[in-house]
């Protein structure tokens, strides 16, 4: 697939002389306190899988107080603004996602305690969702005059089953689809990480189901949980090469009523991961047959009733592919981060990403500064100091590649 060349409008020391951008920089360090309050007010309004709309409104006012156009909550969620410069193209993308991995009944107040914020989902994404509220408010407030346009994007279904509906949607059915040139999405902490490189997987639900009955009485019935176990044991054989790094998980399994029953049903969800596709599709065949032996041998090795079924149902796929570390965008972010003093590490993981690059688009996933830990849990904290410079990174990466004004 060819990849979209967007050309590099300005080097990021260029834009450092800019006596507006100079300004906007200087907007992340005197603001530092009022972005923590906005990502307080942000990361209190729930959102769960599937369950984004809340906060999705709240993120569509605020993009109406700071005066973006065209802004919308579209058919799959997404919440969408605009800031025009003065021709449509090249169209940005910057984003970070609405969704936490939390169900809806968890509590999401923000405690502060020191530096840190406690709260589920404050670090991924709500740094990124205060970054890109910060970077509106600071590009809109000293009317940096862009050449191309930014559209400002809170998407949904990042996280795990989500499977990437909301950049889906937005690349392939959204009303801008065949417009955007770039993409940049800031997720989680960190001033060093330029993701560039799309971490690939493939998510199985295996369920098998057979006849069922009395654990003495009918015994030799093909029994569902027997087959499941066939069948973890054959995937758990597999040599998984370390270099391309490929990985898989049986994550959850469920089945059978109680100890004395022969199950009718038992199922499974599984996680299959390489930074390599060749490899990604190598496991996913072995591990389609393996499900397919294992109910062979359950359904050989029966002496009575009906064979059991096996049904594989996808239930995520998330492609792999890479901006190449020398395209315009990933060189600019290089060249950010290091003008920052940092020393910039390129980086492969599953971001919203994954999509725009599968489809050739130059896609950088950034971290938003600050720093945080035990992410996806309900103890995640987010420590803001230092904040800034992410955010000067990130500026200086969008209006690069955007191109401004003289
Ligand atoms: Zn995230």
């Amino acid at each position: 697939m060819s990849q979209i060349r967007v050309a590099l409008r300005n080097s990021a020391a260029q834009l450092m002389s800019h006596s507006q951008v100079a300004r906007a920089l200087r907007f992340f360090e005197t603001n530092a306190g009022a972005i923590t309050e906005e990502q307080i007010r942000i990361c209190t309004v729930p959102a769960s899988p599937f369950g984004e709309q809340e906060r999705a409104e709240y993120l569509r006012q605020k993009f109406s107080e700071l005066r973006l156009t065209e802004v919308e909550i579209d058919e799959e969620g997404n919440c969408l603004g605009l800031i025009r410069g003065a021709s449509l193209k090249p169209l940005v993308v910057v984003s970070a996602h609405l969704d936490t991995v939390f169900s809806k009944d968890a509590d999401f107040t923000v405690v502060k305690r020191d530096h840190k914020l406690f709260a589920p989902g404050i670090a991924d994404d709500g740094c990124g969702l205060a970054a890109l509220i910060a970077h509106a408010s600071v590009i809109q407030n000293e009317r940096i005059p862009l050449e191309g346009s930014l559209l400002f994007v809170g998407t949904v279904g990042e996280e795990g089953e989500g499977n990437l509906r909301g950049v889906r949607h937005l690349f392939t059915k959204g009303r801008w689809a065949s417009e955007v040139d770039a993409f940049l999405s800031f997720d989680g902490p960190g001033l060093d990480r330029i993701t560039n490189r799309a971490l690939g997987s493939r998510r199985y639900r295996v369920e098998f189901t057979g006849p069922g009955g009395h654990s003495w009485g009918d015994f030799g019935v093909a029994n569902p949980v027997h087959a499941l176990g066939r069948a973890i044991s054959r995937l758990a054989g597999y040599p998984a090469p370390k270099d391309p790094r490929t990985t898989f998980n049986v994550g959850r399994i469920e089945g059978g009523t109680g100890v004395n029953s022969i199950p009718s049903r038992a199922t499974m969800e599984v996680d299959l991961r390489s930074t390599a596709e060749s490899e990604l599709q190598r496991l996913d065949a072995f591990f389609r047959r393996a499900m397919h032996d294992a109910a062979d041998e359950e359904n050989g090795s029966r002496r009575t009733g009906d064979a059991l079924q096996l049904k594989l149902t996808l239930i995520g796929e998330r492609p792999t592919g890479e901006t190449p570390s020398d395209s315009p965008l990933v060189e600019l972010a290089l060249e950010a981060t290091r003008l920052l003093g940092v020393e910039p590490r390129l980086d492969q993981s599953s971001t919203d990403s994954n999509l725009p690059i599968s489809l050739g688009i130059p896609a950088i996933t950034l971290g938003a500064g600050g720093t945080s830990g035990s992410s996806h849990t309900l103890d995640e904290w987010y420590d803001p100091r230092d904040r800034d410079k992410g955010l000067k990174r990130g500026l200086l990466v969008i209006l690069g590649i955007v191109g401004i004004k003289k």
